[in-house]
Order: C-alpha cells, then structure tokens, then sequence
C-alpha cells in the first residue's frame, strides 16, 4: 500500500503528519482529556510505553506554557530509545521493574504523579486469545508501577483489550480507583478491540502496599514480598475434611450389615422435583423407546 493510499484510508495518519505528530494515537490522548478533562491541575504525569512519543508530544504542548519557570513534569518511559522531545525527560526500561518506579519517583521531588498514561501494546502475534492475554498482563503491570508513582485522587489511563476477560480487569481496577470508565475514542478503529480505561480517583484498599510481585508468575513469598492483607490477589486453597477419611475418587465394597445381611441400597431422600430430564424419564416409564416408534 502506497502512502497516499494510507492518507487516503486512514484519516488521523494523515491528520498526525499534518500536526506534526509521531504517530496518529495523539489523537486518541486529545479525545480522551476532550471527554475527561484529564490534565486538569496536572503538575506530575508519567507517560508509560510512550514510543514512539506522540502521547508524550501532546503532553507537552497541553500542559507546558511558553515562559513557565516552573513547568510540569512530564516523565516518558519505554523499552525503546525516543527522539528528544521539549520538556520531556525520557527514560529507557521495562515497566515491569521496580528500579523503573524508583527512577520516576526520584524526578518529583518528593511528590508523586497526578496522571499516568499507557499505551503499551506487545508485539501482536495474530493469535487473539494470547493477544489479548499479553495486554491485560501489560496493563496489570502498568497498574502495578502506577499504584507506586500515582498520588490519592490522581487519575490512570490505559489501553485495553474488549476481549472475554474484560470484566475480571475491571473488577481488579475497581479495587484501586472509585470510578473506572472504558473510553472508545473516535479515532480507535471501530474494528480493532482496543479501547482504554479511565481510573479516576485513586484510592487503594487500606494497608495495601505497592508491590511488583506478579502472584501469577513469582513463586516466592518471603518477609520482602509478603502477599497478605489487602495485598493478597491470590484466592487461598485450602484442603478441608479428616484426610483420614473417605476418598471421593475412590470405590469402596459396599459392606455386609452386622447380621450378616446383604447391604440394601437407599432411596435418596429427596428426589429432584422437576428435573429437566423429566420427559425423557417420563417417555421411558411409558416404555416409548421400546416401541420402534
Ligand atoms: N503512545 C505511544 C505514542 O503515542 O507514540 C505509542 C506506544 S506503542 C503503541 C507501544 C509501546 O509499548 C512500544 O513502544 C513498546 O516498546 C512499549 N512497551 C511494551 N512493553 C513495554 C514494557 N514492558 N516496558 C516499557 N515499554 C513497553
């Protein structure tokens, strides 16, 4: 395909190159802070995956005024190397490390972010199911970094993917922010799954500490990693009942009765009232299946 070709399918590549943009999901950050007025008193933000930068750009230019003496700071983090950008203080690392939250938190003085962004994605493999599995475990991470550099009230926006697990995402979101929102923006094609969530109002359950364990992939819990309280994801199993006693997959001889008696099957004490096999048992009294019909 041509590049006039693409200008011609696909607006907002077109409109990025008019606007001087890296790349044409600006426009979806623009359409979101239109919705959400999310850069409202923002002193502190943090732009995780940010290459190659077009997020970052238009923090730049919504939130740095010509002559501030003191500006807001932009912090923009990715595996990638990006070309400088005005105001931007940029950052190479994975944003699954903790050394990667120290080094963000070092730039605020003390403070903490009022907004993080991500627009992380992996490498896409075509496989749906591992597609959308790899982004939810990005945008966990990035929950993850968040819940270390964000401040009470602050706000998180993320990609994600509409797939089948979508509810579980936002039930662990709903845990940490009092409002959370799946945003479409105009300019995310309407046939890609893509869509971003908008946390509004950090507030993590009280005693949590953050923490870059993964309890899905880190086997050890020590005194440094301690998943308890309200910082245990894990649903706990726990084996209950005498392991003395009778084993469910097992078979046991029925027993012969103290008088030497055969052992006499019961009847159960309370059959199904309308079970939904009921006309199948009520053809087969009537003998309907013997009759060749
Ligand atoms: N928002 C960017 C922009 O507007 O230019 C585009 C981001 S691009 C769609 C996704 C980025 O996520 C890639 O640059 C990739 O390197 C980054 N990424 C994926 N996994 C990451 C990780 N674990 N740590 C840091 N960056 C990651």
């Amino acid at each position: 395909m041509g590049k006039s070709s693409k200008d011609k399918r696909d607006i907002y590549y077109r409109l990025a190159k008019e606007n001087g943009y890296r790349a044409r999901s600006a426009f979806k950050l623009l359409q979101i802070n239109e919705h959400f007025n999310i850069f409202k008193d923002v002193r502190n933000v943090v732009d995780l995956c940010a290459a190659p930068g077009s997020w970052s750009q238009v923090l730049s230019q919504q939130l740095i005024k010509e002559g501030d003496q003191d500006p807001p700071k932009i912090i923009a983090v990715d595996l990638q190397a990006m070309a400088p950008l005005p105001g931007v203080i940029q950052y190479q690392g994975d944003i699954t490390k903790t050394s990667t939250a120290e080094k963000i938190i070092s730039h605020f003085q003390g403070g903490l972010a009022d907004l993080v962004v991500c627009d992380g994605a992996p490498d896409v493999t075509g496989l749906h199911d591992m597609d959308e599995y790899i982004q939810a475990q990005l945008l966990l991470a990035a929950l993850n970094i968040t819940t270390h550099i964000l401040r009470t009230g602050g706000t998180f926006v993320a990609k994600i993917f509409r797939g089948k697990d979508i509810t579980l995402l936002y039930a662990q979101l709903k845990l940490f922010f009092k409002t959370v929102t799946c945003s479409k923006p105009r300019s995310s094609r309407n046939s890609s799954v893509e869509a971003f969530v908008v946390c509004q109002n950090y507030s993590p359950p009280e005693g949590y500490v953050p923490s870059m364990v993964n309890p899905m992939m880190d086997l050890s819990y020590n005194e440094t990693n301690p998943l308890v309280g309200p910082n245990r994801m894990i649903v706990p199993f726990i084996a209950c009942g005498d392991l003395e006693g009778f084993d469910s997959d097992m078979t046991y001889p029925l027993p012969v009765l103290p008088d030497g008696s055969e052992y006499q099957s019961l009847e159960p004490h309370q059959a199904p009232i309308a079970p939904p096999y009921q006309t199948f048992l009520d053809l087969k009294r009537s003998n309907f299946f013997n009759k060749g019909v």
